[in-house]
C-alpha cells in the first residue's frame, strides 16, 4: 500500500512518473538522491545525467560499479518541474514509495545523497534535521541497516570545492566498505527506575563498590546551580552492566555525595563542568576521579557544530533515536531561567535521566576506543 503517493501532483507534470529502483545492489548497498533531473526523466532511469555521472566517477575510483553494486533510487520518484528541490512535504508524500523499496530490497546500507534523501530517510526517527555539514560522513546504526549520509553530486559539482569532493568520496568508500549490518540496538529497558530508596541504595553501593567507570547525570530546574530556586530532581547512574535512576530525595541524596567523593569510580558525564558545579553545591565539595567528558571527547574528534549532544550521538553512534521529544520542551530554560521539569511526570523524567547516563557510558567506551586509549 502506498498511502500518500500521487498526493504531490508531480507525477501529472513527468515523462517518467514514479520511476522504478534501478540497478544490481550486489553489495547491499541502496543510494537515495534527490528526485529525477531532466535526463533521468527522459530517460526514465536514476542518476543517468550530469549528477550520475559526479557520482560514477567518484564510486569507479573505488573499484565500485553504481549500477551493479548498489541500487539506485530517489526520496521523490517524479521529476518536479524545473529541477525544483522537493519541499519536505512532498519528500513525506514520497517516502511510503522508499520505504517500499527498503523492505523489498532489504539494503545492508543505505547512502543518503544531499538534504532531501536525509530528510526522507531519517525523517520519522529525527524532526529537525538542520544543516546537512553535521551529518555526513556519520555510519548511522539504525536497526536493520547503516544509514550513510553524505552530499549531494550536484551540490558537489556546484561548489567545485576539492576539499569537499574528497570528503564525498572518503564518505561513498566507506559506506560501501560496511560488510555486515549494525549491532543489536541500544536495550533501552535495561534503565532501572527506582523509587524504592532501600533499592535505590543498594544500587548506588553495588555499582560503587564494582569500581570502573560510572557516568552519571543530573536533572535539574535551571543550568545554574546559584539561582534561588535552583533544584536536582533526578540522578542516574550507569556502569554498563546497570543502569539507575532515580528521584532526588530521601537517603540516596547522601549516598550520592559520598559516592560523587569517592575514587573508586572513574566518573563520565556529558559536559562534566555542569555535573561538577552542580555537585559543588549541593554537597560543598566535587567529583573525585573525574575520567571522561563525552562533549570534550566529540569536539576532539570531530569540530563540527551541532554535534556533541547526547541525543544526537546517541543517534549517530549508537542508533538510538530520539528519545526526549515529549520532555524536551519542558527541560529548555525559560527567560525566568527556570524550566518546567516539575510538570514531567516523575517517571518519564527517571526514565529519560536513566537512558542520558546509559548513552553516555556507552558513548564514553566508543570514544576511548577510537581514540586509541586502553581500559
Ligand atoms: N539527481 C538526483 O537526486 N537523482 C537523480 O536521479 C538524478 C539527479
Amino acid at each position: 500500500m502506498v498511502p500518500k503517493c500521487g498526493a504531490c501532483g508531480l507525477y501529472k507534470l513527468c515523462q517518467s512518473p514514479k520511476m522504478e529502483v534501478d540497478g544490481d545492489g550486489a553489495r547491499g548497498v541502496m543510494v537515495v538522491g534527490e528526485a529525477p533531473g531532466e535526463t533521468e526523466d527522459e530517460e526514465g532511469r536514476p542518476f543517468v545525467g550530469k549528477a550520475g555521472g559526479v557520482l560514477r566517477e567518484a564510486l569507479r575510483e573505488a573499484g565500485i560499479n553504481l549500477n551493479r553494486d548498489a541500487w539506485i533510487t530517489n526520496a521523490v520518484i517524479c521529476r518536479p518541474p524545473h529541477n525544483k528541490t522537493p519541499d519536505d512535504e512532498k519528500i513525506a508524500y514520497c517516502r511510503p514509495n522508499l520505504l517500499n523499496a527498503i523492505k523489498t530490497y532489504q539494503p545492508r546500507v543505505i547512502v543518503t545523497l544531499g538534504r532531501s534523501a536525509l530528510v526522507s530517510v531519517l525523517g520519522r526517527h529525527w524532526r529537525d534535521i538542520g544543516p546537512l555539514e553535521r551529518w555526513t560522513g556519520w555510519r548511522i546504526p539504525l536497526a536493520e541497516h547503516w544509514v550513510c549520509p553524505t552530499y549531494h553530486p550536484s551540490y558537489l559539482s556546484r561548489m567545485n570545492n576539492p576539499l569537499l569532493d574528497r570528503i564525498f568520496r572518503k564518505d561513498l568508500k566507506r559506506a560501501f566498505a560496511l560488510k555486515s549490518g549494525p549491532p543489536a540496538p541500544v536495550d533501552l529497558n535495561q534503565v532501572e527506575v527506582l523509587f524504592d530508596e532501600r533499592k535505590a541504595c543498594e544500587a548506588i553501593v553495588e555499582i560503587h563498590n564494582e569500581g570502573g567507570w560510572v557516568a552519571v547525570d543530573y536533572e535539574t530546574n535551571c543550568l545554574k546551580p546559584e539561582y534561588p530556586k535552583a533544584a536536582v530532581h533526578a540522578f542516574s547512574i550507569s556502569n554498563g552492566r546497570r543502569t539507575v535512576s532515580f528521584p532526588w530525595a530521601g537517603r540516596m541524596v547522601e549516598l550520592v555525595g559520598k559516592f560523587l567523593r569517592s575514587p573508586k569510580t572513574r566518573k563520565i558525564a556529558s559536559n562534566l563542568k555542569f555535573e561538577e558545579r552542580w555537585t559543588r553545591r549541593q554537597f560543598g565539595h566535587g567529583v573525585s576521579n573525574w575520567g571522561w567528558d563525552t562533549m570534550i571527547a566529540t569536539h576532539c574528534l570531530d569540530n563540527r557544530q551541532g554535534i556533541c549532544s547526547i541525543k544526537f550521538q546517541g543517534l549517530v553512534r549508537l542508533g538510538v533515536p530520539s528519545y526526549n521529544e515529549h520532555i524536551e520542551p519542558y527541560l529548555s530554560s525559560t527567560k525566568g531561567h527556570y524550566n518546567r521539569i516539575e510538570e514531567i511526570e516523575i517517571g518519564a523524567l527517571l526514565q529519560y535521566c536513566g537512558v542520558d547516563s546509559l548513552l553516555e557510558y556507552k558513548l564514553a567506551r566508543i570514544q576511548r576506543r577510537e581514540m586509541g586509549y586502553e581500559d
